[in-house]
């Protein structure tokens, strides 16, 4: 893609949050259950580093893994994927195709249809009610 934002870790850490600088450009991961949550009427998942539309109200479900879930995103390229094997794992790792940030993690216990479930992190996104 040709419109990809960079930025440098100066001018991320400026617009971010200490901990929305942490799990988005050091592929950290927020506490489970840390986040406040989302409101649940009908919008747009947002990246929260530039802005990206990500995931869309209607693919949230509640997956009990303490973190917000979705079973696929607002369209296939706005998100990439990349193996990660820290911490001694193999995961799949999601990020933001525009700016990069990590996002969280795939797993293939989702429902139907993709019996995907996107865990993301709350830090990452933000949220615009239609
Ligand atoms: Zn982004």
């Amino acid at each position: 893609m040709s419109d990809k934002i960079t930025k440098t870790d100066a001018e991320w850490r400026e617009q971010l949050t200490d901990e929305q600088y942490r799990v988005t450009r050091q592929h950290g991961t927020e506490r489970a259950g840390s986040h406040p949550g989302f409101p649940k009427e009908a919008g747009t998942f947002t990246c929260v580093c530039c802005g990206a539309p990500l995931f869309e109200q209607d693919t949230k479900y509640e997956s009990h893994c303490g973190w917000p879930s979705f079973y696929a995103p607002k369209a296939k390229e706005v998100v990439e994927m990349s193996r990660d094997e820290s911490h001694g794992m193999q995961r799949i790792e999601v990020h933001c195709a525009k700016c990069e940030a990590h996002l969280g993690h795939i797993f293939p216990d989702g429902p139907q249809p993709t019996g995907l479930r996107y865990c993301i992190n709350g830090v990452a996104l933000d949220f615009q009610p239609d």
